[in-house]
């Protein structure tokens, strides 16, 4: 560890904001052949239904919010279009890399699904927002749990 180059592993998911998760889901699917197994989820907490596949090593998230005035349907809504939500980066220490992008002027965002700033439990792992984007897409950092921290988080829902 220390030098930029260790803050990053991989992307751990793309997130989309979708209208439809079925009719966007179809289209991968027949389009590209990709999401034919894909798991739809519908999560009644979040007021979302997801379908989460993977295309390659990346996993990719189609998200359909079940009300209008649901997190994606807004932000579909004050874009005006469908697109690229987030971006969500494995990181290998989600507290160094927060440090890091902090000591270059990082500023945390909040979890609109959980309602806290800086790094937090999810079903998969740690995970925090930032402010800043990156060309126009939002930015996620999870540090993924161990097979013992998933067990001990393993009670949180979610995505
Ligand atoms: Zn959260």
């Amino acid at each position: 560890m220390g030098g930029k180059e260790d803050i990053l592993s991989y992307i751990k998911h793309m997130a989309f904001a979708v209208k439809s998760v079925d009719d966007t889901l179809k289209r991968y699917q027949t389009l590209l052949g990709v999401g034919l197994d894909a798991r739809v989820v519908t999560a009644e907490v979040a007021r979302i239904k997801v379908a989460i596949f993977n295309v390659g090593e990346i996993e990719y998230q189609l998200n359909e919010s079940l009300d209008a005035d649901g997190r994606f349907s807004q932000w579909i809504a004050e874009r005006g279009t469908e697109g690229l939500h987030h971006i969500c980066y494995a990181v290998p220490d989600i507290d160094a890399a927060l440090e890091s992008a902090q000591a270059e002027g990082a500023t945390l965002k909040l979890c609109s699904a959980c309602n806290v700033f800086g790094s937090h439990p999810h079903p998969e792992g740690y995970v925090a927002f930032l402010e800043q984007e990156t060309g126009g897409i939002e930015l996620e950092l999870m540090q993924v749990y161990t097979p013992e921290e998933l067990e001990q988080y393993k009670s949180i829902r979610g995505i």
